[in-house]
């Protein structure tokens, strides 16, 4: 018999979401948690990883691919007609959970790495040069160091890194500091996705444009919980990964001030993103279709659009009340295990809970934890100089979503007892 039992699944379509929260409803929505793992019920706590996906998602990709499925914008028959409507329709709900103000600012993408490639190769190539500076901070991702390592070694320019604090929180004064003429753009997380923390993007954008800089947001950890409003962040791009907001994997969004992408080069070159080619020139399209070169990933866009529908319907606020609570019980909860150390303990956090516990490897709790159908993220989270600046390789993470409930915690607590007993 396999490892993993299948509990019947239940349909989202026929669970109707109350307006209050009630956690138990929302986790019927999603059907892989009634899983049973090893026996045990799944406590899935990976969510910064990837969140799980609820049925109103998987129904509408199955739904494109059952009745609406032919090539977006090329076609005159119906069916093209139809899912380039649905496609287009995806990046207004897009545009409307950023609240931008533009349609043709969201260009889609396959996520939070690809959108930050994106604006590195084309905003950066052009306006970075041989001496000019780009601004992260010391708790990015990899995917908000690299793209940017790579500009910097194209043109000569430096890659600066604004510090934190102990508790994981950025040092802004030192920031401000570091914003010079030089600062061609300053790039930062909205969500931290090891430490948790929320970083002040508004004062930031504030202290970049200041000083002429433009700010692009990694908002990957931050889309699924808090209400993102681009144009009262003011911030010029932002970056999301459907996987991480209970949508499919391979596609994302960039948003991008219009004026900005009007003036960018094109990323790729390929279909769609032309206007005319002749072997002597191609005229390029507008934005954002100058960005999505070739078939884009039409079911991803309908299912994102999906799992924004999803948010909007459960609110994001109630979202955000929810989770804290439930972090709030977390931290409460961790706090009892003997040798625990939490690793991010910002005053404005979002329910990401990384810990070390004596000297037991984080990859060993995460084994046993497992064997506990309690799934948890351990290692370096793609977050290497963030690691070295807290003296660490690596943290066992439980991270969040809107499924999760205090259940999910006192199984991860009764988990840890379990790896503490083992190493005894
Ligand atoms: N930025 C942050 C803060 C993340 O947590 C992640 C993924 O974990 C990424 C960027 C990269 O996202 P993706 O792999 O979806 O492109």
């Amino acid at each position: 018999m396999s490892e993993f039992e299948h509990s019947p699944q239940r349909h989202a379509s026929q669970v109707e979401l109350v307006s209050g929260y009630d956690v138990e409803r929302v986790r019927q929505a999603f059907p892989i948690l009634a899983q049973r793992i090893y026996g045990k019920p799944l406590v899935y706590l990976d969510s910064a990883a990837t969140s799980q996906k609820p049925q109103a998602v998987i129904d509408a990709m199955s739904r494109f691919f059952l009745a609406e499925n032919a090539n977006v914008h090329r076609g005159v028959h119906y069916l093209s007609v139809r899912a380039t409507e649905a496609y287009e329709q995806a990046r207004a709900k897009v545009q409307g959970f950023l609240n931008a103000e533009r349609v043709e600012e969201i260009v889609f993408v396959r996520g939070t790495t690809e959108a930050i490639n994106l604006v590195a190769q084309t905003y950066g190539k052009v306006h970075v040069q041989a001496g000019d500076e780009v601004l992260i901070s010391a708790m990015e991702h990899h995917s908000n160091i690299v793209p940017w390592q790579m500009l910097c070694e194209q043109s000569g320019a430096r890659l600066r890194v604004a510090p934190i604090d102990d508790a994981g929180e950025l040092l802004l004064d030192q920031l401000e500091r570091l914003i010079g003429p030089r600062t061609r753009l300053v790039a930062i997380s909205h969500v931290s996705n090891v430490l948790g923390t929320v970083n002040p993007i508004r004062r930031i954008v504030e202290l970049a444009h200041a000083r002429g800089a433009p700010v692009l947001v990694d908002g990957a950890q931050a889309a699924p919980h808090l209400q993102v409003d681009v144009r009262e962040l003011g911030c010029d791009f932002y970056a999301l990964s459907g996987h991480k907001m209970y949508g499919p994997t391979g596609i994302g969004a960039l948003y991008g001030r219009r004026e900005l992408l009007e003036a960018m080069p094109p990323y790729q070159g390929g279909g769609d993103m032309i206007l005319s080619v002749s072997f002597e020139k191609t005229l390029y399209n507008k934005p954002p279709y100058r960005f999505e070169a070739g078939t884009p990933n039409m079911a991803g866009a309908i299912g994102l659009g999906a799992a924004i529908d999803f948010l909007g319907e459960l609110g994001a606020q109630a979202i955000a009340a929810h989770e804290q609570a439930v972090l709030a019980y977390a931290q409460r909860a961790l706090a009892t295990v003997p040798g625990l150390r939490l690793i991010g303990t910002a005053a404005d956090k979002v329910g990401v809970l990384s810990f070390v516990l004596d000297d037991i490897h984080p990859h060993d709790i995460g084994t046993i934890l497992d064997r506990e159908g309690v799934a948890i993220r351990t290692g370096h989270h793609c977050a290497q100089p963030l690691m070295q600046r807290f003296g660490l390789a690596a943290t066992a993470r439980a991270s969040l979503g809107c499924y999760s409930s205090e259940r999910d915690i006192d199984a991860l607590v009764a988990g840890l007892a379990r790896v503490r007993e083992m190493f005894r």
